[in-house]
């Protein structure tokens, strides 16, 4: 048994068998042949050392005669790994004694030497673990041939151990077979992690190098509440887990009786809770867990899972389902926020140093006018349809807003023209989420219908904080003080200047900010669909006297750990099982 720390991105536990994922994103399938099989398989194995052998060879003539022998050296000793006797005995043995698959044996023998250069402490030998990996690679295609597939194409219930996985990759992972998955990279507010949470899939990333250890087969949990991968585990632990997903499904039910009852304090202030939603069939689960409207519908995710740009109909017929099937609850409508993390097949940029403070959002939106143009000709359209709000991403000045708007207005006039019945007003917002519409808020207040504040980029951009880098995940806290104080003049500014104000970063799901932010004045909140019983539990079981002592007294701490163990606490006499 081995326990992996990672960071918890979506909550639940998955217990099951692995499927690995290479970096091309193609899995690295099962354990065991049959006792018959054996000798075959042993022979498939055989096949696969000589077919990459022969390859090998071939490029290190090819490379000698053209770059001179040094570089195809390269290759010698690539392929006198491959022919090292040990190492080809000890997949040998795993095969004919264990009845392992020839995949997993090359696979795990390979790893286990790749994994023993990784460790070394001389910098050119633990790069000599790629050696490995490329082998591995080489074999287990040969091995695969055309039975690689895809990670769309896992169809049956497995748990997703990867390097890394895009926004769209795990946008394509199939919720009904897909029980977990853990990636070695990935920050605590990745795009990748809020994928995660909208398909309702537990996961950790973050973990650091484990891939040398496990192979397709093996057996993990992933604790997806605590930040743990376990590898192997034993009898005792695995039984530990199962019980804990019994008390989780035992909860989800008795939460679920909540789904007809308003998100009210017990001193009778409603609290207007939205979901957050990435894709149009998710509305299900919205209207399921008794959300009062869509706060955040994150519209890029249309680029996502394709390979084809979408068309002016393929927008409207997605906005349009989303519409009608959340009837006379309110869809607010986010406008592409495509670049950094969440790039799709277009548009293609120059690589960027740092992409979050690139060409993202709102900017590259403004920069592809006939991108944008083609969302908002779809977005108003579908607006006649029911009651929609439009939010522009990531505002950080008053000239983007009103280029913006001006577009929008445009839209409208030549939609208007082309013969299109469209509403009189259509109600426009911005998200809040860079420390310098903060500072510029009373100016933008007046120019809005309402703001959303986006606490996942706040936070980033407040304290300097890559939102999708482990490595500084420490520092990314949505109880830092400094970014406390953008939250608490944000929504004092708006509910002064009468203007409606709702939170929509991930930092309303978790049940102990949630005092906290209906002290500061806060009387709307988006959250997944999955965290709407939860939040709606904790508006439940509050008081705003209760929480506004709350409030007062967080806003005179000083740090983030002071924070999160006084909200802790306070959740913790509030409502013991949520407390976290
Ligand atoms: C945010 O930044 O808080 C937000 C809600 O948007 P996203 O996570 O898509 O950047
Ligand atoms: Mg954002």
């Amino acid at each position: 048994m081995q326990i992996l720390e990672g960071i918890a991105v979506s909550p639940g536990v998955a217990i099951g068998e692995v499927v690995v994922i290479d970096n091309e994103g193609f899995r690295i399938p099962t354990r065991f042949v049959t006792r018959d099989a054996v000798d075959e398989e042993v022979l498939r194995m055989q096949h696969a050392f000589d077919s990459v052998a022969a390859e090998i060879s071939r490029n290190h003539e090819r490379i000698s005669d053209q770059l001179g022998v040094q570089y195809g050296a390269i290759f010698a000793a690539h392929l006198q790994m491959l022919k090292d006797p040990t190492l080809v005995n000890e997949v040998t043995g795993m095969i004919s004694e264990k009845h392992h698959s020839a995949e997993y044996a090359v696979s795990k023998t390979l790893r286990r030497y790749a994994k023993i250069f990784q460790e070394l402490d001389d910098h050119y030998m633990a790069e000599r673990a790629h050696d490995f990996f490329d082998l591995e690679k080489n074999l287990l295609g040969k091995l695969l041939g055309r039975r690689r597939e895809s990670l769309s194409k896992i169809s049956t219930p497995a748990i997703v151990l990867a390097h890394n996985l895009t926004p769209s990759e795990t946008a394509k992972l199939d919720p009904r077979f897909v029980l977990g998955f853990a990636t070695e990279v990935g920050g605590p507010s990745s795009h990748t992690a809020i994928v995660a949470k909208g398909l309702e899939i537990p996961a950790v990333v973050g973990t650091g190098h484990f891939l040398t250890d496990v192979s397709g087969g093996d057996v993990v949990i992933v604790d997806g509440d605590h930040g743990q991968v376990i590898l192997n585990p034993d009898d005792k632990t695995l039984h530990r887990y199962q019980e804990e997903l019994e008390q989780h499904r035992s909860l989800a039910a008795e939460l679920s009786v909540l789904r007809d009852l308003p998100a009210e304090t017990i001193d009778g202030v409603r609290i207007q809770l939205g979901a957050n939603i990435e894709f149009p069939h998710e509305v299900n689960a919205c209207r399921e867990r008794g959300a009062d409207g869509i706060g955040l519908y994150r519209t890029e995710f249309l680029y996502l899972g394709t390979d084809e740009e979408p068309t002016e109909e393929d927008h409207y017929r997605a906005y349009a389902h989303v519409i009608q099937s959340m009837g006379d609850r309110q869809v607010v409508f986010r406008t592409l926020d495509l670049g950094a993390d969440k790039l799709g097949q277009l548009p293609r940029h120059e690589e960027e140093n740092n992409p979050f403070l690139g060409v993202r959002s709102i900017r590259l939106s403004l920069r592809n006018l006939d991108l944008f143009r083609v969302q908002l000709r779809a977005l108003t359209r579908a607006s006649a349809l029911g009651p929609v709000r439009v939010m522009f991403p990531m505002i950080s000045t008053l000239q983007e807003l009103r280029q913006a708007k001006m577009l929008l207005i445009d839209t409208m006039e030549d939609l208007v023209e082309d013969g299109y019945e469209l509403k009189e007003k259509l109600e426009i917002g911005i998200m809040v989420e860079v420390p310098s519409a903060v500072l510029m808020l009373d100016k933008f207040l007046k120019e809005v219908d309402f703001i959303s504040i986006g606490t996942n980029d706040l936070i980033q951009y407040c304290l300097a904080v890559d939102r999708s880098n482990k490595d500084v995940a420490n520092l990314y806290r949505a109880s830092d003080p400094a970014v406390l104080r953008l939250i608490e003049t944000t929504i004092r500014q708006s509910n002064d200047a009468g203007v409606p104000v709702n939170l929509c970063g991930e930092m309303s799901t978790s049940p102990k900010y949630v005092p906290l932010l209906l002290g500061l004045g806060l009387r709307s909140m988006s959250v997944p669909p999955s965290s709407v019983p939860e939040i709606k539990q904790v508006c439940r079981s509050v008081s705003i006297e209760q929480c506004e002592a709350i409030a007062q007294r967080v806003m005179e701490l000083e740090s983030a750990l002071e924070v999160d163990a006084y909200l802790t606490d306070q959740l913790r006499q509030i409502f013991p099982e949520l407390a976290i």
